[in-house]
Formats: structure tokens, C-alpha cells, sequence
């Protein structure tokens, strides 16, 4: 629990992903062949000499913000960076990145005493939201802080019960740690496994399309989360994914828009689960989608799979995940590849 409890807690706003970097990369060292950080930021460990290249994927970035301004009396206006939803922002606690080193800051709104009653109706946008880092002036900010710095949302881990834990930055540090997991434990016959800690996913899964490019691999993998409908409010029909159920086996992600899994890929899927009771699910994604929806379409088409960690609350400030979940998705991956 300490390497994903590092893994969530570590900053890692997409396109500033160095500290996530530097863990990925010193964990894959212990066990791969050889590791390298590319032009992009993507950490890609090679284990193996086969001929046979599977390329495994996991995203390092999480959704966050940056500074854009530096209001006159020192409060700090901001972009969001990946799918925020407003509604998450207000009053929550934030790192500034800096050069210096952290900044702690709070998000500010107009409060409810002193809003009108349609002001109170709506959701106050992201553009009328502002980070208070205690600053007399804009003077003393601009010591503090720069435009341009990334800002994270405050990090968190701990244990709710049992195997259930919460956190920051869950998608997809989850995805990082089975990645590690699996390279430690991973045998290599006649393949060659390339774990690739994307970068700037979030942003348009950016990371996979040129990795991918660059492996040129014969099949891959996308590890990644899901979101969780075990929640109140949620329609079985809008999703039926549960916590302790198991990975998700995606067939097709964001109504076909996203990656169609290969038939090979997905039967070998669930067929490993199936032989090694191994429990899973299966998921029809109608909006979202991973580093598989380019990857599969990299070069002359590669057959691509993905298997999701359902979480709660995700791209919110702490998400929430059952551990078995993500040890039956190192298992289901770790029993699928030699089938590949
Ligand atoms: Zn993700």
C-alpha cells in the first residue's frame, strides 16, 4: 500500500508529470530491462527479447489546474486542465507547484449570504472561482507564485474499510501501480513486454498516440479506471460496474468513438477470467475512453484491449476503490498476456 499510496499522493497535473516520472521510473528499474523517458515524458520499461511486442499502458497525468492571473489584491485566477467538473472546485484545497516549492492555497467563491437568489440557482463556473493563498497583494503573490504553475487538488489516501480505500489522483495511479506490479512479476517467454506510464492523457491521450508510434507493438493493453454506478442516483442501465465485482473487460468505449476492443483480445479476456475465476465485468462505455482509442488506430491498426479499475468519484478530489479490484485486474492481465 505505500508505493500506491506514493503513487496517489504524488503531483502530476497532465504535461508537468515529473514527479510520477521519477517513481515510475526507479520502480521499473528494479525489475525491467531498460528504461527510458521519451521527447513526450512517457516512461517506457522494455523486459524480454522476443520478437512478439505487447505494449502495456497506463496514464501518469491527473486533471488539474494552472495559474492564468494574478489579481490586483493577490488572488490567483486559474484554467482547469482535463475534464473538471465545476461543481467539484469551490472551497477546495489546492498545491500551487512552484519553483520555490509548494504553495498551499484554498478556493475562494462570492459566498451564499451575500449572493442574489439567481446567483444562488447556478453553479458557480470555474471563471468566477479564484485560489486564495493568503497573499496581501499582488506584490506578495507574484513572490509566491508564477503564471503558468501547475496546480494540484489537495493529496489524500487512507482506508475507508476492509479493502476499500480512497484517494487522490486515483486515475489513474492505479493503473501505474498494476503496471509495476505486473512487471515485477511477469515472466517473459518469447515476448517482449513494453510498460509504457503515459503522459498528457487527459488531455487527448496524447502519450500513447506517440509511444505507440515509436513500440510499434503486435497488441496492447490499456489498464486504467472506470467509473463506478454503485452509487445513490445512478441507473443500473447508465452503468451497472460495481466495487469488489472485479475488472472491467471494455468492448467498446464512448459509443464506438473511443477503442472497439479486438475480438481476440476480448475473448482471450474473458476467457482467462472465466478459467482462473478470476471476477470481472464487462463494460459498454457510452461517453469516456482511454490510451486504447489511439493506440489501436497507431500504424496499420493494432488489436487493443482495455481492463478498467471501477472507481468512484473519479477526476474528483478523492475517488474510491476496492484493492481486490486491482489485484484481480494484475491477476486477469498477468494470466492474459501469455495468450496473446
Ligand atoms: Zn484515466
Amino acid at each position: 500500500m505505500e508505493l500506491l499510496e506514493k503513487l496517489c499522493r504524488a503531483s502530476g497535473i497532465s504535461g508537468f508529470e515529473t514527479e510520477v516520472q521519477e517513481i515510475m521510473k526507479k520502480e521499473f528499474e528494479k525489475s525491467c530491462d531498460k528504461v527510458e523517458i521519451d521527447n513526450f515524458g512517457n516512461v517506457i520499461a522494455k523486459k524480454g527479447k522476443g520478437k512478439k511486442k505487447i505494449m502495456l499502458a497506463a496514464h501518469m497525468d491527473e486533471i488539474g489546474l494552472m495559474v492564468k492571473h494574478i489579481d490586483k489584491r493577490g488572488f490567483l485566477n486559474f484554467v482547469k486542465i482535463g475534464g473538471i467538473d465545476d461543481r467539484i472546485l469551490m472551497q477546495q484545497r489546492v498545491i500551487i507547484k512552484t519553483k520555490k516549492g509548494d504553495v498551499k492555497g484554498v478556493i475562494g467563491a462570492k459566498p451564499p449570504h451575500l449572493q442574489k437568489a439567481e446567483e444562488k440557482k447556478e453553479v458557480i463556473k470555474h471563471g468566477k472561482l479564484f485560489i486564495d493563498i493568503g497573499a496581501k497583494d499582488d506584490k506578495e503573490a507574484k513572490k509566491m507564485v508564477e503564471v503558468g504553475d501547475p496546480v494540484t487538488l489537495e493529496p489524500n489516501f487512507g482506508k475507508l474499510n476492509k479493502s476499500i480505500y480512497y484517494g487522490k489522483a486515483l486515475d489513474d495511479r492505479l493503473g501505474c501501480y498494476a503496471l509495476i506490479k505486473i512487471m515485477r512479476q511477469i515472466k517473459v517467454k518469447d515476448v517482449t513486454i513494453y510498460a509504457v506510464a503515459t503522459a498528457q492523457e487527459e488531455l487527448g491521450l496524447k502519450g500513447a498516440r506517440v509511444s505507440a508510434f515509436k513500440i510499434d507493438p503486435d497488441y496492447a493493453l490499456a489498464i486504467d479506471t472506470l467509473v463506478a454506478g454503485d452509487t445513490p442516483y445512478i441507473e443500473e442501465s447508465e452503468s451497472s460496474l460495481e466495487l469488489r465485482k472485479g475488472p472491467a473487460i471494455t468492448i467498446m468505449e464512448a459509443s464506438g468513438r473511443g477503442a472497439v476492443t479486438h475480438p481476440k483480445i476480448r475473448k482471450i479476456l474473458i476467457n482467462v477470467a472465466k478459467e482462473k475465476k478470476i471476477p470481472y465485468q464487462i463494460d459498454v462505455l457510452e461517453g469516456g475512453m482511454t490510451d486504447a482509442a489511439v493506440i489501436y488506430i497507431s500504424k496499420e491498426g493494432i488489436p487493443t484491449g482495455v481492463v478498467s479499475i471501477p472507481t468512484r468519484y473519479i477526476h474528483g478530489p478523492s475517488g474510491i476503490f476496492s484493492m481486490d479490484d486491482v489485484n484481480n485486474s494484475i491477476k486477469l492481465v498477468m494470466e492474459a498476456l501469455p495468450n496473446f
